[in-house]
């Protein structure tokens, strides 16, 4: 198969473009054809070839979306037409991104495929409201769960409440309620700090930063949407000591509380 193309599997971060590593930026220059999730920044395609061409195929949680075989088939078509094929994903590609899944079908069809890490959205995401995700004096380790499962299993609360760890949950609004009550009936205190965020890192972005017990109402109450983060740990009282500034792209460290009192 010596005239095959290849494939790009590029994580394109949290939505910042400025977020998108440089060797992300050079594959997607380097590309004929992108094939782009739901949830990645059209910003992104600036750094595309004038001539490439450009595929909507995403997933989007309750919306039409372009199915997981059909994508499959389409980057090995493309590949086999010699064509150098950019795979476009939100955050990073193996983390909730069925990005093991792309690579596994690119493997048994014998395409090349390279991978591009991503910054992926558990760690940009807290990190614009100043939110480390570990933190020695706070947690022993992160834990990244998804808050909606293919077959509709719960996590494991009871063990992800006593683990010690941040918990960073993704696709997890639309399940909140079941979240906050999986927790509290594993013994987590009603007060443990709790933020979630909106649209991370792009100009859109909201969040709400409140405790177990509160954050279902405050959430209703802000009107959050997807896509959106919920981080529940310690880490998040550490959330007013910096502010996102997403036209320079990097959360800006200033002491809010100092800001105020000057
Ligand atoms: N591969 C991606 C995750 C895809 S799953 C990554 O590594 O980031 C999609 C979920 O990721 C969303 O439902 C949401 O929970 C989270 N997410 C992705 N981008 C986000 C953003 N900009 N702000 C908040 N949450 C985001």
């Amino acid at each position: 198969m010596s005239n095959t193309g290849k494939v790009w599997l590029i994580g394109a971060g949290p939505g910042d473009v400025e977020l998108l590593t440089l060797k992300a930026v050079r594959a997607l220059g380097e590309a004929d054809v992108v094939l782009i999730d739901a949830l990645v920044n059209r910003a992104m395609l600036r750094f595309v070839k004038p001539n490439a061409r450009v595929i909507e195929a995403g997933k989007r949680g309750g919306h039409r979306s372009t199915p997981q075989a059909f994508i499959e088939r389409k980057l090995v078509q493309l590949a086999r037409q010699g064509l150098t094929v950019a795979r476009v994903k939100g955050g990073d590609p193996y983390v909730f991104g069925r990005g093991g899944e792309e690579v596994q079908a690119l493997c048994r069809a014998g395409v090349a495929v390279e991978v591009v890490s991503g910054i992926t959205a558990g760690i940009g995401v807290p990190a614009t409201l100043g939110i480390p995700v570990t933190h020695r004096e706070f947690c022993r380790g992160v834990t990244f769960v998804t808050g909606n499962t293919r077959d509709g299993v719960q996590p494991d609360w009871q063990a992800l409440s006593g683990s010690g760890t941040t918990l960073v949950i993704y696709m997890g609004l639309s399940n909140l309620v079941g979240i906050v009550g999986g927790l509290r009936e594993a013994g987590m205190p009603a007060s443990m700090p709790v933020a979630v965020v909106q649209n991370g890192t792009l100009s859109t972005q909201r969040s709400v930063i409140s405790r177990l017990d509160r954050v279902v109402a405050a959430v209703a109450r802000e009107g959050l949407q997807s896509p959106a983060l919920v981080v529940v740990g310690k880490v998040v009282t550490l959330a007013s000591h910096a502010v996102h500034d997403p036209v320079h792209g990097a959360a800006r460290i200033t002491d809010q509380l100092a800001r105020k009192s000057a």
